[in-house]
């Protein structure tokens, strides 16, 4: 069970932190400094995300009845919080204020472990690489895998391994640095892309401010920085921008927890899979809660209890009961989507109006 934390509301805490929400995350901008990757290629994620990913939102359900289910901050692990949970003013997307928690983590996971990204020979096994998404299939980066990728892309360009066997892959942060720009150091290309946690400033902080009692916009969101976030305090991110990385005869291995780093915005989430996350189990046999998106509804496992994924999902990933009104159902780890939009009125950049 997660351990409890009792949010704590001091007016100080409240002005710094929305000061610092406001300062950080302006969502007019490419260079978005949100939580979101901010490392240049992960810069082109958000973009990219906005860009391309054809997400059909014409059916999300926005004529549903309020939700029942209000976030619960004792639900975050206390060893992922890097202050306590406060509660804030914000300014939603409507341009309405509302109350909002915010949440203040270094996504560093404190419930699993990360990595690992790369295999370093043809011969590796599964063990040693994490997955890599490819038509809706979250693939194991293996030795195999990467001695096959010519083949695999149908490109002969792709040669990420050696007459000897190993395989080319990062092996400085200076290295997964000039590889994560969206201009690839042309030395780094055909280098299989890992950031390791040892890369990031260890006083990395993420915050995350979403709203106390979220409420359907009257039209869904584009996924623009943060999707979401994770229980022990690691991101949901955006979707992976694939299409630049491939462009440089690169990977980006997320691991077999789906997440991997960037130098900017540390470890997070492309794809969720089995067995890692921290969950809340549903009594009634539905998917279990395993966070919480932008917009304040709930994100839950795709199956239920009986391995079932529900049938009535919108365009968002979303649909409504009775018990927790509307949420989310993460899709398949090799999608590189974990929700398709918001439905919800997600927490406005810039600062709240004084009040
Ligand atoms: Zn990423
Ligand atoms: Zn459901």
């Amino acid at each position: 069970m997660p351990k409890f934390d009792k949010p704590i509301v001091r007016y100080a805490l409240v002005i710094l932190t929305v000061s610092l929400f406001a300062c950080g995350d302006d969502d007019d901008t490419v260079t978005d400094t949100s939580p979101a990757d901010t490392s240049v290629a992960d810069t082109s994620e958000d973009t990219s995300a906005a860009d391309t990913e054809v997400v059909d939102t014409s059916t999300v359900d926005t004529g549903s009845p309020p939700a029942t289910a209000v976030v619960d901050p004792t639900l975050f692990l206390v060893d992922g919080l890097a202050t306590a949970i406060t509660e804030v003013e914000c300014m939603l997307s409507d341009g309405s204020t509302a109350q909002c928690y915010s949440i203040t983590t270094n996504s560093v996971p404190s419930d699993h472990e990360s990595g690992p990204w790369c295999p370093t020979q043809i011969t590796d096994g599964p063990e040693a690489g994490g997955i890599w998404p490819e038509g809706g299939v979250a693939h194991d980066v293996d030795g195999a895998f990467v001695e096959n990728l010519a083949t695999f892309y149908d490109d002969p360009a792709w040669e990420m391994y050696n007459a000897d066997g190993s395989i080319n892959f990062t092996e400085t942060a200076e290295e997964c640095a000039a590889a994560a720009r969206p201009d690839v150091d042309p030395e780094l290309q055909n280098h299989c892309v890992q950031c390791l946690p040892e890369y990031v400033e260890t006083d990395l902080q993420i915050t995350f401010v979403i709203p106390k009692e979220p409420s359907l916009a009257a039209t869904p969101q584009d996924i623009r920085g943060n999707m979401g976030v994770a229980f022990n305090g690691v991101e949901f991110a955006a979707a992976a921008p694939t299409d630049a990385i491939l462009g440089a005869y690169t990977l980006a291995p997320f691991d077999d927890c789906g997440g991997h780093i960037n130098l900017n915005a540390g470890y997070h989430y492309h794809a969720i899979t089995s067995d890692c996350l921290t969950e809340v189990a549903q009594d009634d046999g539905h998917a279990p809660l395993i966070g919480y998106a932008m917009d304040g509804f709930g994100i839950y496992a795709m199956l239920d209890a009986d391995g079932e994924e529900p049938d009535d999902l919108d365009g968002c990933r979303g649909h409504t009961d009775g018990v927790r009104g509307y949420h989310y159902h993460v899709s398949g780890a090799g999608e590189n989507m974990i929700i398709g939009c918001h439905a919800g009125l997600t927490v406005q950049s810039g600062r709240p109006p004084r009040p």
